[in-house]
């Protein structure tokens, strides 16, 4: 009898062989920084079989304990980038409308990828993203009717997490021991097939690319647009800062009752906005969070370098800004509006979430732009690297970068763009706004959350795939 194998057993080993082939040809993936769009991409690339390795500066996991909403354009991305994940936040997140539970909504397709519900929601009980009050009005909190509402529509999803919680529920569903803390970026070297990563510590890093998700700050921009001076590489200053602070529910509710405290509420008013929202499941734990926005007439903050983005700030600071104007501050709200990035990634470098389009957080969509980013490029790597990948050479990342950039930059810059012009709505600072215009406000601020929600991300994803298809078909025929 022959010792050699059989054709199967064969055909077998070349399928494994090649498979090995791939897995060593990958490029290994750096992700610097380990915030909500790190930690993300991380799982998402874990459930693809795509190796990385994640650089964090904190000694430890690192988020405010503040409130963070996203949309259904956010739970959608979640569910492409895993399963379990968007199982998760589906679970553990609070709906918008507390007095409006979550019930199954159909989704259907309209056209330019905008995803609608079927009417079930329409009408009586149809949740609410935002009840917008007029916050000049001489009513007591507790008896202030809003002026209009703005539906929580285009699918389910709408849901508020405690960020902090939330990072460490992104933290549980990273493999272990894939991040490394206290790993704090200083430069990176491009060298011709990989990049070699510096840190503050003196230690170095090699990989076949990195992957910028280190925030507003980032040190990636920065070297990706080639230093300090370059277009893009620092973010501005948006003209506003904000008080943050997260209220016990008990305590909101003695305050405004527990209409006002159970239903996210904007309180507009001239050069100033009060946002609430509930976080977490009522009961005695249930926090409110509120961010209070204001207008900096004098442009307190002017340099990231120079200055912190936040300073403490009192209760008396606070009361001050609300009653009679002046400079109280405490978070500096900064952005890339004046100055969007003429790319996303330059040779191995790529840079996604706040890092490639830093946003004020008007729509509050920010992170949740930041899932469409992971998912979109998880999908585009799994094309080019996963088990019936288009190819396993190091180069094609250029293909996935380049199909990613296409993908996404004119969205999340909108996003940047639009966010800041949304807060000069809410503070009555555009023409056509403020007391005798609500309702053409009303229909404003809906057309604008249809972009930031209806987004068909299961289309985005086919079109981006499609893209990379295409320039990958054109580099093997060149
Ligand atoms: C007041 C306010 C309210 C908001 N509310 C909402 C909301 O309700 N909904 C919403 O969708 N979005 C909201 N946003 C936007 C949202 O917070 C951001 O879009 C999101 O947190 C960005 O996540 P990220 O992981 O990209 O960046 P970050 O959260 O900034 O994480 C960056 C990570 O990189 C690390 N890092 C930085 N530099 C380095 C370095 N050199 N080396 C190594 N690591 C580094 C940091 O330590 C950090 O862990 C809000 C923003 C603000 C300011």
């Amino acid at each position: 009898m022959s010792s050699s194998p059989g054709k199967t057993e064969q055909a077998q080993e070349t399928k494994e062989g090649t498979a090995k082939t791939r897995r060593s040809n990958q490029p290994h993936i750096a992700i610097v920084g380990a915030g909500i769009t790190g930690a993300t991409l991380s799982i998402a690339l874990a459930r693809r079989g795509i190796p990385h390795a994640v650089y964090e500066q904190s000694p430890r996991p690192a988020e405010l304990g503040a409130g963070l909403g996203f949309g259904p354009n956010a739970a959608r991305a979640m569910r492409i980038i895993d399963h379990a994940l968007w199982e998760t936040f589906m679970r553990v997140s609070t709906p918008r409308d507390a007095r409006a539970p979550r019930k199954g909504a159909s989704i259907s397709k309209r056209g330019e990828g905008i995803v609608s519900i079927d009417s079930e929601r329409d009408g009586e009980g149809e949740p609410v993203w935002i009840e917008f009050l007029d916050g000049t009005a001489d009513v007591e909190g507790h008896k202030l009717e809003p002026v209009f509402r703005v539906p929580a529509r285009y699918g389910d999803g709408h849901g508020a997490v405690h960020r902090a919680r939330w990072l460490e529920v992104l933290m549980g569903m990273m493999p272990e021991g894939v991040v490394q803390f206290g790993k704090r970026l200083a430069g990176i070297e491009q060298l011709e097939d990989k990049v070699l990563l510096k840190f503050e510590d003196g230690t170095t890093a090699e990989a076949g690319a990195v992957v910028g998700c280190d925030g507003v700050k980032s040190k990636v921009r920065e070297i990706m647009v080639g230093g300090q001076d370059k277009e893009g590489a620092k973010c501005g200053y948006s003209g506003k800062y904000a008080y943050r602070c997260m209220i016990p529910m008990q305590k909101a509710v003695e305050e405004i009752g527990s209409e006002r405290a159970g239903v996210s509420s904007l309180w507009m008013g001239y050069g100033r906005h009060v946002l609430t929202f509930p976080v977490g499941a009522p009961g005695p734990d249930q926090l409110l969070n509120l961010v209070a926005f204001v207008t900096d007439l004098n442009q307190s903050w002017t340099s990231q370098d120079t200055r912190s983005f936040t300073f403490p700030a009192t209760r008396e600071d606070a009361l001050c800004d609300f009653t009679q104007g002046g400079f109280g501050g405490t978070w500096g709200l900064f952005d890339l509006a004046d100055s969007p990035l003429p790319s996303f990634y330059s040779g191995r470098i790529l840079v996604i979430g706040d890092a490639a389009h830093a946003s004020t957080p008007h729509h509050g969509s920010g992170a949740g732009f930041c899932m469409e980013d992971v998912a979109v490029l998880a999908s585009l790597l799994e094309d080019q690297y996963g088990e019936a990948g288009l190819s396993s050479a190091a180069e094609g990342l250029e293909d996935v970068f380049s199909a990613y950039d296409a993908s996404r930059r004119e969205r999340d810059q909108w996003l940047v763009l639009s966010s800041r012009r949304a807060a000069d709505l809410y503070e009555w600072r555009l023409p056509n706004t403020g007391k005798e215009h609500f309702e053409n406000m009303r229909q404003d601020i809906e057309r604008r959350q249809a972009i930031c929600w209806g987004a068909d991300l299961d289309e985005m994803v086919v079109k981006a795939r499609a893209n990379l298809r295409s320039r990958t078909e054109r580099a093997t025929k060149g």
